[in-house]
């Protein structure tokens, strides 16, 4: 993979609050990048029943919400600097603006809805939201609240050193699942899911992982097509992508799998406490969306919504 060392990194899209701490009250309900009840996750899933134990009510979009607003300044400093592309921050800006830039051409042309972007915040430790205060432990998740993106950086280390997907290409494979979950919030599908979880609770973990894996497939199809986004200027971000960042971007779905994440806690693997589908399922959905470079071809829920 390599990105266009000409291309705008728009800060804009990203609200840097690192330095930050949170607290604060309970709101909707996040959604993690991974799930489990072990490992990595052990920390997250005290964390998620605190949040989900908190109720099924979906607050009302509110955009920064239950946050306060970051100070950008020494980012943008940062990344219009001439080594902008060695940070791992500014890079990971530029993820975001190519994954927006997908999603603005694609979303209304596969699904007639306008896009309408939303922002990552970068935290450290922990964050307030409009789902409810969260720390690192939890990893990266969209809030459907406050339609935010959220990560701490620091968690690509936590997928390098404990998950063992170490391939730079998982990050913007991270990044476009937790804007997948955006789309999905945009096109009324998480909303959808909520509630067929509220008629049918027996089936709840099966959504949820229908949801995941869809978002998951999300990541595929920008994947696909992230070679062809371009910033404000049409500077192309970037100027290639090769089957090894596909397989590095696989291998981050496989290594998030609840299976993956039980076996490496030591707990029994039960496909029916899965909430994110297993190691095998999000491969199959990944490469779903990247073969067909098709966000169309990424109904989870086989038209059961
Ligand atoms: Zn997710």
């Amino acid at each position: 993979m390599e990105l266009n060392e000409n291309a705008r990194i728009d800060t804009s899209q990203v609200d840097d609050r690192r330095g930050s701490g949170g607290g604060g009250g309970l709101g909707g309900i996040p959604i993690p990048i991974g799930g489990g009840r072990g490992g990595l996750v052990g920390i997250i899933v005290a964390v998620l029943v605190a949040l989900v134990g908190g109720g099924f009510g979906l607050n009302a979009a509110t955009n920064g919400g239950g946050g306060e607003q970051g100070d950008n300044t020494s980012l943008e400093q940062k990344c219009s600097a001439d080594d902008a592309l060695q940070q791992l921050d500014c890079r990971n800006t530029l993820y975001v603006n190519s994954i927006q830039a997908y999603w603005r051409t694609a979303l209304p042309e596969a699904f007639g809805e306008q896009y309408r972007p939303s922002r990552t915040v970068f935290f450290s430790q922990g964050v307030n939201t409009a789902c409810g205060q969260a720390d690192s432990g939890v990893g990266p998740f969209y809030c459907p609240a406050d339609d935010l993106v959220y990560i701490d950086l620091t968690f690509y280390r936590v997928l390098a050193e404990q998950l063992g997907a170490s391939g730079e290409f998982a990050q913007p494979y991270v990044l476009a699942h937790e804007y997948g979950h955006h789309v999905q919030d945009l096109l009324g599908t998480e909303a959808q899911m909520r509630r067929q979880q509220q008629r049918d609770p027996d089936n709840a973990n099966a959504l949820s992982v229908k949801l995941e894996l869809q978002a998951d497939c999300y990541a595929g199809a920008w994947a696909k097509n992230a070679t062809g986004t371009a910033d404000e200027s049409g500077q192309k971000i970037f100027t290639s992508i090769t089957e090894q960042d596909i397989a590095q971007a696989i291998d981050a779905a496989e290594k998030i799998g609840d299976d993956a994440i039980s076996e490496r806690a030591n707990r029994p693997v039960n496909p029916e406490e899965f909430t994110h589908g297993s190691s095998a399922q999000r491969k199959e959905w990944f490469t779903r969306g990247y073969s067909t470079g098709d966000p169309k071809s990424c109904d989870t829920f086989g038209g059961a919504l």
